[in-house]
């Protein structure tokens, strides 16, 4: 397992994250949601990314007692402050000063441990100043409860003044946190190019457009049991928007090539996002841990330029690429 670095900071992280978003406390049980992070610390993935909104709490659990007999010192753990937790009250979401310092004693408890490495805001919030959301990020680096500050899903231009707060609070931010896959790619024209001119790298989640790019569902079918796309407890809702029959017979064109790289459609996916420097790291789901042992096998690939522009054909319109598609937001979720 190869690893890099996370922004213009000396953090190395594995290029391969194990997240576990509609996985832990919720599609599947614990003993699997184990057996998948044992799976993937096997494969040499040290990096996990979880948030306290997943499963209201109960992912951040179901992580922190799956890692509790590893060494503190050899993982590096992402979680996330912004969408409602708990009772869901006025002051339980967002990216007020009393939220966030709430928020992270929450995940460390949940968790059981003393620090997370990164610590992200998982949307931009337009009801907080956000000197107040940074200076408050500032302290909980400061008081030791997080080593490094991270965002999700911000624009261009909130990446811009969140980063010239965060550099005069001291503590500048790493890594930005969005969709980025083959077929959803709204990041390239602005956020990425502002990144990179910020020291900030992209921690990409769903890089398998949450399993569709694995080409196992296949147009005019019914999904396959068992898979994201029949969970009743909120997969089968996030993932309908990609559910579409031109979608799957485009995903289906992509098979000749991962044949051609000796690859499954899968890793194909992976190594794709992993191709853009910019991108520090793949986050991948997995509901059993066969999963996690064959996505791994995506690091350190190398896709030819002529098998890329051979992606870009198969896909075609597909493709999502509007960069006004990064939002977060007007007013705080409750
Ligand atoms: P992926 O695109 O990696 O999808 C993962 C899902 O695809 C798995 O749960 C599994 O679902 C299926 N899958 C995995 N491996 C295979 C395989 N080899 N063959 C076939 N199917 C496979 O990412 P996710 O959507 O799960 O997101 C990954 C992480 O990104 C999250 O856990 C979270 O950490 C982060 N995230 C962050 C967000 C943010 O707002 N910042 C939003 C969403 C995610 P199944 O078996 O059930 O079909």
């Amino acid at each position: 397992m190869d690893y890099r670095f996370l922004g213009a900071s000396g953090l190395k992280i594995t290029e391969i994250t194990y997240g576990n978003w509609l996985t832990h406390g919720s599609q599947v049980e614990n003993d699997v949601a184990t057996a998948c992070v044992r799976a993937a610390l096997d494969a040499g993935i040290t990096t996990f990314d979880t948030a306290d909104a997943y499963a209201n709490g109960a992912a951040e659990q179901v992580l922190g007692a799956a890692l509790k007999s590893q060494r503190r010192e050899s993982l590096e753990i992402f979680t996330k402050v912004y969408w409602p937790v708990g009772p869901k009250g006025p002051n339980d979401a967002g990216l007020s000063r009393k939220h966030i310092m709430e928020g992270i004693n929450g995940s460390l408890r949940r968790l059981g441990m003393d620090y997370v490495d990164v610590y992200q805001a998982h949307r931009y919030d337009h009801e907080t100043p956000l000197e107040e959301t940074i200076q408050a990020f500032a302290d909980v680096v400061r008081a030791g409860k997080a080593l490094y500050i991270g965002v999700s899903e911000w624009s261009a231009s909130q990446l811009r003044e969140g980063q010239r707060l965060a550099r005069a609070a001291g503590f500048p931010l790493v890594s930005n946190q969005p969709q980025y896959s083959a077929l959803w790619r709204v990041i390239e024209a602005e956020v990425i190019p502002a990144s990179r001119e910020l020291g900030m790298s992209q921690v990409v989640w769903s890089p398998m457009a949450q399993g569709v790019l694995s080409g196992k569902y296949l147009p005019g079918q019914p999904a396959p049991a068992g898979s994201r796309a029949t969970d009743q407890k909120g997969g089968m809702r996030t993932i309908s928007r990609l559910m579409e029959d031109p979608v799957l017979e485009s995903v289906q064109k992509l098979r000749p090539i991962a044949d051609e790289l000796g690859l499954k459609m899968s890793q194909l996916a992976i190594a794709w996002v992993l191709q853009n420097p910019n991108v520090a790291t793949a986050l991948v789901g997995a509901s059993r841990p066969e999963q996690v042992a064959e996505n791994v096998k995506a690091s350190g690939v190398v896709i030819p330029p002529e098998l890329m522009s051979a992606i870009d054909a198969a896909l075609g319109d597909s493709v999502e690429r509007d960069p006004a598609k990064t939002v977060s937001p007007e007013s705080r979720p409750a």
